[in-house]
């Protein structure tokens, strides 16, 4: 096992789209997962996809979050690490929501990202079995963000205001501002969510 290079934001790995994967359980793939699971360890990141250790493959790993506060009554919450390859993604609505991202990818940096608020998607797992399931708030949020990688596309590129991509160290007065005017809470009820670790 190794801890893997992580790609930076304008290495053209991260442009290109990713290759589908015949078959994923293959020794190689194993190997590569196995990589990718220890450098996003040792990274602290909470999702990777494989361009972003310089792998053009459609494979993607994540811990989808424990806690979510848009999760549906009834829906479990995923906090197994998820390993996908081939994923799609399907939209459930047209409803977006703003929240704030981070990228191994693009370090040192934070912005705030709509995305579908609701979505299904599905892939396959290591052992080529099938996972399928309906997703909402952070979950649907770290698969998007990771999905998007497979397609060449980072999260300052989704972004519709970028007077919200801030630094790391500034991005405390967007929480003390948020306070201030009491907002905080409102927008945590719109679907707001915080993201401190990076994707
Ligand atoms: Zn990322």
């Amino acid at each position: 096992m190794a801890i893997l290079k992580i790609a930076r934001m304008g290495h053209p790995v991260l442009r290109r789209r990713a290759e589908e994967v015949e078959d994923p359980d293959t020794p190689e793939n194993h190997y590569l997962v196995h990589n990718m699971i220890e450098t996003m360890a040792d990274a602290r990141g909470l999702g990777l996809a494989a361009p972003q250790v310089h792998v053009s493959k459609r494979v993607v790993i994540f811990h989808a979050p424990a806690d979510e506060p848009n999760r549906a009554p009834g829906e479990s919450v995923e906090r197994e690490l998820t390993v996908l390859f081939n994923p799609i993604i399907e939209p459930m609505s047209d409803e977006k929501v703003f929240g704030w991202e981070g990228c191994l990818s693009v370090p040192d940096l934070r912005g705030k990202v709509p995305r579908h608020a609701s979505i299904r998607y599905r892939g396959l797992t290591l052992d080529g079995g099938t996972i399928e399931r309906t997703v909402h708030g952070m979950h649907a949020r770290v698969v998007q963000h990771e999905c998007d990688h497979l397609d060449g596309v980072l999260y300052p590129m989704q972004m519709t205001d970028l007077s919200k991509l801030v630094f790391d160290s500034e991005f405390h007065h967007f929480i003390e501002a948020a306070d201030e005017m009491d907002e905080f809470d409102d927008d945590v009820e719109d679907g707001e969510e915080m993201v401190d670790v990076d994707t």
